[in-house]
């Protein structure tokens, strides 16, 4: 059975075509698909009943299955999915008053290690396929629409931050981004979707010619030495060819500015001194605004948060110096939903099993089952 979340509306033109069904019916069926939120041929109503037959003799729309739904007093709500081999991944969106945004995970599991993250911390397990990132946007819009009782789009803007490497799992990458695009599927500003990389320098290149979206960069050091600990990617693609593609990139960015995202590590990363060679390092090298995180600390990472005091006469140096820099409100923590804390539940892999049956018994479980 073929998983028709895996196409973008190229794949899924040519699918059809194999089928003998005309491009116009590959729209029909991915603007049910993505825009409908259907799962069902026979309730497909618009489609030829022969095709609908075909449909159903080969394949499927099949979303992940669900394990978990949290709510967080201030909105945001994670979802958490099983993936298949003791694997699970997470997903959360996050409402503000202007938007709704949803983080998507791209690998079960990451093979970066960095440091100060918690799904870094797991080691990894597989790349998701383009049906499973896609999976996470059909589920959650979907359902939110199911949750408001409305229509109209509920998510706006989508990151690539949740679990994984997403230049590291490129091709499955790429087909989800055009559904995202894609205004029969859901149509979303390139602006308004976000790649975040620790730094894969040749797929940066390759994502500015094949779907250059947003992107923004995980830089969280000044020098090589201090990123070499955190970042252990940046022993192969050091800072000055990182900043080079980041340079390439900008001449097809839908944005005029490179996110830069920095975590505040209390000791480690956050003095008067690393904020000055961040300003020496980027002014007049490459249009960025930079992202100041809060640390979510984790018992194995041996790292602290930064005070706020600290954070705001770090921040304060780069405003002083004309970088523009905010300092990112931290959401759903009572859920561990926010940045870094996505390690959903393949933390010990051998145990991931036993731990998916505790966490079914032991929290509020809203919904179980993969389609919305
Ligand atoms: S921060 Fe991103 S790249 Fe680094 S280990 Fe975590 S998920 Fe992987």
């Amino acid at each position: 059975m073929v998983n028709l979340l895996d196409f973008d509306l190229e794949g899924l033109a040519e699918w059809c075509a194999a089928l003998g069904e005309k491009r116009f019916r590959a729209v029909q069926l991915f603007r049910s698909i993505h825009q409908r939120g259907m799962a069902d041929f026979a309730a497909m109503s618009d489609l030829a009943r022969s095709l609908r037959g075909k449909l159903a003799a080969c394949a499927h729309v099949r979303g992940l299955p669900l394990l978990s739904e949290h709510v967080s007093a201030d909105g945001t709500i994670k979802w958490l999915f099983d993936v298949g081999g003791g694997n699970a991944v997470e997903t959360v969106f996050i409402p503000e008053a202007d938007r709704g945004t949803l983080c998507v995970s791209s690998q079960a599991g990451c093979a970066v290690g960095c440091r100060f993250c918690s799904t870094g911390h797991q080691g990894f397990s597989r790349n998701l396929s383009t049906g499973e990132i896609v999976a996470q946007l059909w589920f959650a819009e979907h359902r939110l629409r199911q949750r408001q009782g409305c229509r109209e789009r509920q998510i706006d803007n989508v990151v690539m931050m949740g679990m994984g490497e997403p230049l590291q799992n490129y091709a499955a990458l790429v087909p989800a981004l055009r559904t995202m695009l894609d205004d029969h599927g859901y149509g979303l500003s390139r602006r308004r979707v976000t790649v975040s990389t620790s730094g894969v320098v040749p797929m940066i290149d390759r994502l500015r010619q094949d779907c250059p979206v947003a992107l923004a960069v995980s830089l969280h050091a000044p020098d090589d030495a201090l990123r070499d600990q955190l970042v252990p990617l940046n022993r192969k693609y050091p800072i000055e060819e990182l900043l080079a593609a980041c340079q390439r990139y900008l001449s097809a960015a839908p944005r005029d500015f490179i996110t830069f995202e920095y975590c505040m590590l209390d000791g480690v990363n956050d003095t008067p001194g690393h904020a000055q060679a961040l300003v020496e390092l980027l002014k007049g090298r490459v249009a960025c605004k930079l992202n100041l995180i809060p640390f979510n600390p984790f018992p194995a990472s041996g790292l602290r948060r930064s005070p706020r005091e600290r954070v705001l006469s770090f921040s304060n140096v780069l405003l002083r110096n004309g970088i523009v820099t905010t300092i990112r409100k931290t959401r759903g923590d009572d859920i561990d939903a926010a940045c870094g804390q996505l390690a959903g539940e393949v933390q010990d892999r051998t145990r991931v099993g036993e731990r998916m049956a505790r966490l079914r018994d032991a929290i509020p479980i809203v919904a179980m089952g993969g389609v919305p």
